[in-house]
């Protein structure tokens, strides 16, 4: 058994001590036997939240209603949930109401996929009742039980479904492949946060494009948001090899690619999709960035300095990736020419707004800005040294003092 299920066995076994069956379930599980790193690992249990509780002493309530407790263990953290099953889901998004069961069947029953849903004991057996390990020799993905039902129970189902070709370059099983398809309608009922959640996980997946592809083949994409009649533009976007590029930068390909281009677009774009302020600002001056590269053969220190360098870095792969390597500036080269700017930003100036109030008889305003501005831009350009005595006489000879 390797490491972070190592670690985690006290858990199990103290579960076991008190009387009640423990397992590791869900992606650890899958993942480790696909040999892959493991990053949370989920613990299910035939324990009530709270008799959870009353075995371990530090615990935090994360999510009592459905059964989900968190447990402190040796400076870890373990989400433990307990066993359930999901009565009728109305809406196609959440289940009405959890049951607390005592069975692991009746839980690994409700999870989506054969491959999410295996459990493992505390010997590292594997408990797989849905055939899952057949799954994950096929590099199939395929529903627990028959498709239709388990994608109307839940439609984000659907979203993950795609995003796990994308993370584990396996293929839809064929009846599941079909109800995606025959239920791509219900994913406008889901909550958008959720959907982007696994937008982003599917961008991030190095079989990202097969991914893509089949969000275009069974027209997934049109119920997604703000995409609903970009076949052109998602299509293009499909087959781009995306794997070298960042989250954001995959973004602002994206709105490229959609040809969504102007400030405003771009921000109702991707409110739409619930980013935040903070994402929404960096794709926007990615893309404004990226539409100066093409007016440029190369960037001026005056566009570097203000693009900075991690933007002219990103832009710089974005252009190699649209334009196919047609103009190829070395990203390293453009690495030194960043250290070697006069000056990085404005605080590096060697003057400041008091120097030039003690040049002259003229009274603070709107000036002072306009004349560092203008000092500033023939420092980074070279024109000019930046050294205090050497500045104020330019401006002298200039006028502007
Ligand atoms: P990742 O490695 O990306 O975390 P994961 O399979 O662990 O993938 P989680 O979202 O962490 O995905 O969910 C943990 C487990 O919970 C899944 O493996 C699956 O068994 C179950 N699960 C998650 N979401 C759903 C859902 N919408 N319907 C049914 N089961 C789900
Ligand atoms: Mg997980």
């Amino acid at each position: 058994m390797i490491n972070p299920f190592k670690e985690a066995l006290p858990i199990i076994i103290k579960i076991e001590e008190a009387g009640y069956e423990a397992y590791f379930v869900g992606g650890a599980v899958r993942d480790h036997l696909l040999n892959k790193q493991i990053h949370d690992i989920d613990i299910a249990s035939s324990a009530t939240p709270e008799e959870i509780k009353s075995i371990f002493p530090h615990t935090i309530d994360v999510g009592i209603a459905h059964g989900t407790v968190m447990v402190i263990w040796d400076q870890h953290t373990y989400e433990i949930t307990t066993f359930r099953t999901e009565s009728t889901y109305r809406d196609y998004r959440r289940p009405e109401q959890v049951y607390f069961v005592r069975e692991l069947k009746e839980d690994l029953k409700r999870r989506d996929f054969t491959i999410n849903a295996m459990a493992m004991d505390k010997n590292g057996h594997v408990i797989d009742y849905f055939n899952g390990k057949e799954s994950l020799e096929k590099k199939e993905i395929k529903t627990v039980g028959n498709p239709n039902e388990r994608f109307q129970e839940d439609a984000l189902r659907i979203m993950r479904g795609i995003r796990f070709v994308s993370t584990l370059g396996f293929h839809l099983e064929t009846e599941t492949l079909n109800g995606i398809r025959n239920n791509r309608q219900l994913l406008s009922k889901i909550a958008v946060e959720r959907i982007t959640a696994e937008f982003e996980k599917l961008l991030h997946g190095p079989w990202c494009l097969e991914a893509l592809e089949i969000m275009v083949e069974t027209k997934m994409y049109q119920i997604l948001p703000m995409l609903s009649s970009e076949e052109k533009g998602i299509s293009k976007f499909a087959k781009l090899p995306l794997t070298k590029l960042e989250l954001l930068e995959k973004w602002a390909v994206l709105l490229l690619c959609l040809g969504r281009k102007e400030k405003h677009q771009i921000e109702l774009f991707l409110r739409a999709w619930k980013l935040s302020v903070k994402q929404i600002k960096t794709i926007q001056k990615l893309i404004y960035w990226m539409l100066q590269r093409e007016q440029m053969t190369n960037w001026s220190n005056q566009a570097l300095y203000f693009a900075t360098l991690s933007v002219a870095v990103s832009v710089e792969k974005m252009y190699q990736l649209l334009k196919n390597n047609e103009v190829n500036i070395d990203i390293v080269h453009l690495e030194e020419r960043y250290e070697k700017l006069p000056i990085k930003s404005m605080e590096e100036l060697k003057i400041g707004g008091n120097d030039l109030l003690s040049w002259t008889e003229k009274k603070p305003g709107p000036w002072i800005k306009d004349v560092l501005s203008l000092v500033e831009r023939n420092v980074v350009e070279e024109k000019l040294s930046n050294d205090k005595q050497l500045i104020k006489e330019w401006l002298k000879q200039c006028h502007q003092i």
